[in-house]
């Protein structure tokens, strides 16, 4: 008797991937309103110091305060105030804003890859307009050729091995030395002056760079910057990172397009790049749903969405503000009138920048 065919059911089809509504291409969203907002503090402190420093060169009474701030605009001096810190415990009481800054950028990049740089810094935040009013510009950015690429990327980690290189050689008196030596003390008046009293060029070098950053995507921050080389480095020991499911990927390469480092974002399964800033540009704009998100390891269910990231990486840092004000380490401790004093001098050679031993 013939036996009835047995057959197997037939497959289930592979789900669809649930679409999503995603941001456009370089669509402004939340973490440009905090750059935005980021930027603006820093020129609101840049002109409240620049207030401050022509009240402290004239005779009469300062009324205006003088921000801490600006403070992190000396990282030099903070990886030296770092380095003291760690060998002897001893706080640098000239700018230690500076440190608490550092701090800070380090804090969140060991926990969210380079999110300092695509969330906070300013001068990330221009950069990043300036490759975008050049994409208007022109309709295009232009990426350098690998032979090119790859050797200029080196520099920033050569510049920055260099102020290693300088700062760990150095004695613990000799920090102490630099650090209450009377140019630390006014070096964030000569970088105002950097600006304020620019030469030629100075502006020169500027506008080469604004150029540059006009036709390359973040030339600054990919080739030059040693500050963010540094927060690169800590960032590859950081638990967080963006990850593809090739499984629903669609291979629309819209992640690739918009990431402003230049990642590969379709074609690898998650992100370790010490470039990578966070900035989250590429899960926005993926239209496929639990598709393209930034972890962290060991938490299945944290999805590091824009607004929480933001939340996280602007509250560390009142946090940080806060603590280092209420416990004293966050005010400079020069006198008024030392201050006063030292300006007076300001150009003259007692006032240049130390010698370094290089033997
Ligand atoms: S990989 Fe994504 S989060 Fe990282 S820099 Fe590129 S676009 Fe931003
Ligand atoms: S992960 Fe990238 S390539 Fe894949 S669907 Fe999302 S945006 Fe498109």
């Amino acid at each position: 008797m013939p036996q009835p065919e047995v057959t197997s059911p037939a497959p289930e089809p592979p789900a669809r991937p649930r679409t999503r509504r995603a941001a456009r291409p370089y669509a402004w969203g939340g973490r440009n309103w905090f750059q935005l907002g980021v930027l603006l503090l820093t020129l609101a402190l840049g002109v409240q110091f620049y207030f401050f420093v022509q009240q402290a060169l004239g005779q009469g009474d300062i009324s205006v305060q003088r921000p801490p701030g600006v403070e992190g605009f000396l990282p030099i001096g903070a990886l030296m105030g770092w380095n003291l810190f760690l060998r002897t415990g001893f706080w640098d009481p000239v700018h230690p804003a500076a440190m608490v800054i550092l701090g800070y950028a380090a804090l969140v990049c060991l926990a969210l890859r380079k999110s300092f740089c695509g969330w906070f810094c300013p001068a990330g935040t221009i950069s990043e307009w300036l490759w975008k009013a050049g994409q208007r510009l022109w309709g295009r950015n232009w990426r350098l050729p690998a032979w090119l690429d790859l050797p200029l990327r080196s520099l920033k980690y050569l510049l920055l091995a260099f102020f290693f290189w300088a700062i760990l050689r150095m004695g613990v008196m000799e920090m102490v030395a630099f650090l209450n030596g009377p140019y630390y003390k006014l070096s964030d008046v000569k970088m105002l002056h950097f600006f304020t009293q620019m030469s030629g060029l100075t502006a020169a070098v500027l506008a080469s760079l604004v150029l540059l950053s006009l036709l390359v995507r973040n030339f600054w921050c990919r080739y030059l910057c040693p500050y963010g080389a540094l927060m690169g480095l800590l960032a590859l020991l950081s638990p967080t990172r963006v990850e593809r499911n090739a499984g629903t990927c669609t291979n629309c390469r819209r992640c690739s397009q918009v990431c402003p480092h230049g990642l590969p974002v379709a074609d690898k399964a998650r992100i370790i790049s010490p470039e990578c800033s966070g900035c989250l540009d590429c899960t926005r704009v993926c239209p496929v749903a639990d598709t393209l998100r930034m972890k962290s390891a060991g938490s299945k269910r944290l999805n590091w969405s824009p607004a929480v990231l933001g939340l996280v990486v602007g509250g560390v840092f009142l946090a940080a503000v806060f603590a280092a004000e209420v416990s004293g380490h966050w005010q400079s401790a020069v006198p008024q009138a030392e201050l006063r004093g030292l300006l007076r001098q300001i150009d003259s050679p007692a006032i240049s920048h130390p010698k370094v031993q290089l033997d």
